[in-house]
């Protein structure tokens, strides 16, 4: 374990963030990676309790607890204490082909339900998964890892998101030869094109692919299944396919005034700033924020991401809206330990807008009503109603109870819609003929087969708009599923239905 009364001795430190004075400035990532001593100081913190719910990922209360890729969490605090860092990377590297993107972008459930967080803050562990894979880079040791052998089996894997990578590494390792089809000009999915810079440099995942295509996948960009080339080419030339397209087709707000210009889905917004920021796009003056009034509806990460993006780009102001209630400070009784803790909590936008603007920028139980545009056809402001959400009268589910006389006006140039996601957004299926269901592929979790023979789905296209982590997880799993399809077995490892 790691040290007997670390956790006695040494309290929960941050990762230092940039002065958001300054990082509003430019599109860089706000976070830094732990020195060693913190990240060491933290493994002490490791009870290396009996029964580590940080490591054991499932579903409580509809939420995610726990690592969902059943990393080694008490162990590799351990290594990191005791100063082993080479060993700590081989322990993290059997479970994460990819902690350099876990490591900045998790939401981190693992450390709702560390034991320490019974009765004080959790141990960093997202910040120590950061600071090993970071040393293993720059101490050299993530080196290509060309397979020894190869089988004489052909995989084409359909997007190239953490699911689709994933899935690639682990089927490359075992010696497939491995096609990743994409249809944007760059590899990476919302790694590259949703998540902004501010949280993850583009380099990073660049990074990756690089050592990815070193290791013999071949990457195929600019290239769209199911137009640009045809399942039945697919079916025809591989002994399997993988679909890992993602699930971003976006939830839309039907109201009036909807098809007034200057009100945009959230995800159209962000990648163009993407692309902005790389140098692939010149500035599209209708998706920019400078000197606008802007609205974004949706209170998740994307909204989160929006503000931080409309920030840089200069915005007059900025509101966001969220039809729920604010959480509370501390976890209520229906929320305990080691549930994910539904607390409030202000994300790196949100801290930004606070500080340019001297107020939280978030309204909660507001619902917006309609649009209203000027002659010339722009959103010029829109209508809201603030709803209470109560439980019905059996108390089985809520619902909103309109407050009376509570409509307001506010003054939007830009509205970012970023209210969900309804599933997989392209024809990709209907060319190979893969059933879904409620938006998504049917393809049980655990088999990830589809009802197409040889053909298996995974990520985001089978369990919806999630998270990397469980991108990650759905395409190692998927990929011992389709190991054992073309070979009789795997030697893959796999947590199996364990992970739910
Ligand atoms: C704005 C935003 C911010 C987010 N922030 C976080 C975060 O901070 N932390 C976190 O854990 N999760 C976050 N998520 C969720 C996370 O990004 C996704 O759950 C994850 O990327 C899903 O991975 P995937 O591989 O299944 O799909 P995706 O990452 O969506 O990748 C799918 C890929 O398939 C390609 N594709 C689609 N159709 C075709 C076709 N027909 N032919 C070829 N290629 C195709 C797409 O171009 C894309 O590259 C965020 C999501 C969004 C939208
Ligand atoms: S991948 Fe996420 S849940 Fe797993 S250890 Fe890292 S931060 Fe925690």
């Amino acid at each position: 374990m790691g040290k007997k009364t670390g956790f006695m001795e040494f309290e929960r430190e941050h990762a230092a963030e940039r002065d958001p004075r300054q990082r509003i400035a430019d599109f860089k990532e706000y976070k830094r990676t732990v020195p060693d001593e913190q990240a060491q100081r933290q493994g002490a913190r490791c009870m290396d309790c009996s029964i580590p719910y940080c490591s054991m990922g499932m579903d409580i209360e509809g939420s995610t607890t726990g690592c969902p890729l059943y990393n080694l969490i008490p162990e590799w605090n351990d290594l990191v204490y005791k100063g082993r860092w080479k060993e700590a990377l081989d322990r993290l590297l059997k479970t994460n082909n990819f902690p350099e993107f876990t490591g900045k972008v998790c939401p981190a459930p693992c450390e709702g339900s560390c034991t320490v967080a019974i009765s004080d803050d959790p141990v960093a562990i997202k910040d120590i998964e950061l600071a090993i894979i970071d040393k293993g880079f720059e101490e050299g040791w993530i080196q290509p890892r060309v397979p020894h052998k190869r089988t004489s089996k052909k995989v084409a894997v359909i997007g190239s998101g953490p699911a689709g990578l994933a899935a690639a590494d682990q089927l490359n390792q075992v010696g497939h030869s491995v096609t990743v089809y994409e249809r944007s000009s760059r590899a990476g999915g919302l790694l590259t094109y949703g998540i902004p810079n501010m949280k993850l440099e583009k380099h990073i995942v660049q990074r990756r692919i690089n050592l990815l295509e070193q290791e013999g996948i071949r990457f195929q960009l600019n290239t769209a299944v199911g137009t640009d080339i045809l399942a039945d080419t697919l079916k025809a030339d591989y002994d399997a396919v993988l679909i890992c397209t993602g699930a971003a087709k976006p939830i839309d707000l039907p109201l009036p005034g909807r098809d007034l210009n200057g009100i945009h889905f959230a995800m159209d917004y962000l990648t163009q700033s993407v692309k902005e920021t790389l140098g692939e796009a010149p500035v599209d003056p209708h998706l920019n924020a400078k000197d606008k009034n802007v609205i974004v509806i949706g209170s998740g990460d994307t909204g989160a991401d929006c503000v931080a993006t409309a920030l840089r780009q200069g915005a007059k102001s900025i509101s966001q809206f969220s039809r729920s209630l604010q959480f509370p400070f501390q976890r209520e009784p229906l929320n305990e330990w080691p549930a994910y803790p539904r607390v409030f909590s202000l994300e790196y936008g949100h801290e930004e807008a606070k500080m340019l603007y001297g107020e939280d920028i978030r309204e909660y139980e507001i619902q917006t009503r309609s649009f209203k545009g000027n002659a010339d056809g722009t959103v010029r402001s829109l209508y809201t109603e603030r709803a209470k959400k109560i439980r019905d009268e059996q108390r089985r589910q809520f619902v909103y109870e309109e407050v009376p006389d509570s409509g307001e006006e506010w003054k939007a140039d830009l509205v970012l819609v970023a209210i969900g996601f309804e599933g997989v957004e392209n024809s990709v299926l209907d060319d190979f003929g893969v059933e879904s269901s409620r938006g998504v592929i049917s393809a049980e979790y655990g088999k990830f087969a589809t009802n197409v023979e040889g053909v298996f789905a995974a990520g985001d296209a089978r369990r919806g708009q999630s998270l990397i982590v469980w991108a990650i997880n759905e395409g190692r799993e998927a990929a011992y599923e389709v190991d054992r399809h073309l070979m009789g077995t795997s030697v893959l490892p796999t947590v199996g239905a364990a992970s739910l």
